[in-house]
């Protein structure tokens, strides 16, 4: 069987610029449609080593994280949470694979602006988004969930709650609330991968349970002989034609050396920060603000939602649960009682452990953060953001990256975090600590090259191809115009398969 795996190749009908779930989706529907596809992927494959599921190391040591430095918006240099390897953010992700609403679709209007519409619906993306759900093993229950879009049967059924997420289900129902199955792309059950071994959400899976980019998508294409997938090779910069119109080369830097790919066509997915960055450094004298940004947008409307964890304490019970990622509650998507525009979604995190809060929190003794981790049952509340353009990534006239970030619409996520808390108090919980997640670790970064159908206010149309230039399409999370309130890594891979399925005639 062929490894495409740092395999060369020559004369590429595509060039797909990183490997996470929007351009490995793109690449398998180019591949199976006879394109030559070469992938570019700036870090290595991650090996199976044991530091993987190891909190210290992943956490305290930061063994994963990249080592380049960002600038905030008062110039303190800061490690950012970014992750680049073989398979993208999905080797880290928490396997929550949810669908977007379709309200999500639509004008929205929230305490600090508007949540502005898709240039596509709901049912544009349906079909799509039922290939993603089969390309990645989810698992679920459908019409359980009180905000879920048409659909039919999850490919595979929900991964059952562990004794202490059950009691949290029907304490959440004996509330008069609709907890239901979160869906999630784990291979358990009989015959699967998954040993349910406590490390999961912002670990890399060990056994290839999780259904990320590598085991679902990466796997299929390295069998395929007109794939070609080079790790380690950075993308700089893509050069435009003299008339400035077609992409006709990556610049990319590999073992020390700089060196051109040229290709008819090229598809960026480095994720919506590097995406846009590399857009930006693209800049010559034709395009002086960066390619496929007439309208101004590239790098602008970074959005990340709201994210609050709630660790509620059982201070007389250690919490043994191995995955709690099995339940979520959307009864306050459209808000709390008596208040429309506190709302948004409530997941199980992972499972927190000592480490994890001592990295946060480095002064706290480590007894007790390691009690604190036992004792806990660990919540995500999740809330939209605004597309603003003030929030911001650039580049500094050093050419260093600046990521400016003051999330619209905090207010509103504040009073749904209390609400949130005092439900947690209702069904037992003495103690309920919060903590926030900043832009540092921009885990749902999203929005920075917008699509729309107007190219003076978006960077791609509906089919995600820049309005700048044809041959150049771009798939990654930057293309989301709103971020809803739900995890991104299905609608993006949803996409990148429509794109992908779209662009495939060309091959046909
Ligand atoms: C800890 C964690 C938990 C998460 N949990 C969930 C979850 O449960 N559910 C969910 O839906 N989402 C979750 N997310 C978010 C989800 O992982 C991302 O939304 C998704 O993976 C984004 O995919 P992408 O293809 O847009 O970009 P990425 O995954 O970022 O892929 C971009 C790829 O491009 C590469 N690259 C970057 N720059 C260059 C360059 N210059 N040249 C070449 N290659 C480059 C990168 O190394 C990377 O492989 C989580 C994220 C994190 C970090």
């Amino acid at each position: 069987m062929p490894d495409a795996l740092n395999a060369e190749m020559d004369r590429p009908d595509v060039v797909i610029i990183g490997s996470g779930v929007g351009g490995s989706s793109v690449a398998l529907k180019l591949a199976k449609a006879g394109a030559r596809v070469l992938m570019l992927e700036r870090g290595p494959q991650l090996p199976n080593e044991p530091e993987l599921s190891d909190a210290e190391a992943v956490f305290v040591q930061n063994r994963y994280r990249t080592t380049d430095e960002w600038l905030d918006e008062s110039g303190r240099r800061f490690r950012p949470g970014q992750f680049y390897y073989l398979g993208g953010h999905t080797k880290f992700y928490g396997t929550a694979m949810f669908r977007f609403r379709e309200s999500d679709f639509a004008e929205l209007r929230h305490e600090d602006g508007v949540s502005p519409a898709w240039p596509l619906r709901y049912e544009d993306l349906a079909p799509f988004y039922e290939q993603a759900e089969a390309l990645f093993g989810v698992r679920g229950q459908a019409h359980v969930d009180l905000t879920e879009p048409p659909r039919g049967a999850y490919p595979h059924p929900p991964v059952p709650h562990e004794p202490v997420i059950a009691r949290m289900a029907e304490r959440l129902a004996r509330q008069g609330l609709t907890p239901f199955p979160m869906p999630t792309a784990i291979d358990f059950g009989p015959g699967g991968l998954c040993r349910r071994c406590g490390t999961c959400d912002a670990f890399v899976c060990r056994y290839g349970a999780k259904g990320d980019a590598e085991t679902r998508l990466i796997s299929q294409l390295r069998t395929l002989p007109n794939v070609a997938i080079q790790t380690e090779t950075e993308v700089m910069r893509l050069i435009a034609d003299s008339d400035g119109g077609r992409i006709v080369a990556a610049e990319v830097r590999r073992g020390g050396e700089t060196r051109r790919i040229e290709s008819p066509m090229f598809v960026l997915s480095a994720g919506a920060i590097n995406s846009a960055l590399i857009l930006l450094r693209s800049a010559s004298e034709r395009w002086p603000d960066g390619l496929a940004n007439r309208s101004g947008v590239v790098g602008r409307n970074l959005m990340v939602h709201h994210l609050t964890g709630l660790m509620g304490l059982l201070p007389f019970q250690p919490n043994a649960t191995r995955f709690p990622k099995t339940l979520s509650v959307n009864d306050f998507y459209y808000g709390v009682p008596g208040d429309p525009l506190a709302r948004g979604n409530i997941q199980m995190l992972g499972k927190i452990q000592g480490p994890m809060i001592r990295a946060a929190y480095p002064s706290l003794p480590r007894p007790i953060a390691d009690w604190l981790g036992r004792h806990s049952i660990d919540w995500l509340i999740m809330s939209e953001d605004l597309p603003d353009p003030q929030n911001r990534v650039r580049l500094t006239a050093d050419g260093e990256v600046e990521v400016r970030y003051k999330g619209a619409d905090a207010a509103a996520h504040d009073r749904f975090v209390r609400y949130a808390r005092g439900l947690l108090r209702k069904i037992g919980f003495p103690i309920v600590l919060r903590h926030a997640f900043g832009v540092t670790g921009p885990s749902h970064q999203c929005g920075t090259v917008r699509m729309g159908t107007d190219p003076a206010t978006s960077a791609l149309d509906p089919w995600c191809r820049t309005h700048d230039h044809p041959n150049l399409h771009v798939v990654d999370a930057g293309f989301f115009p709103s971020s809803a309130a739900l995890n991104p890594a299905l609608t993006v891979a949803a996409q990148a398969l429509r794109v992908g399925e779209h662009l495939s005639h060309t091959f046909a």
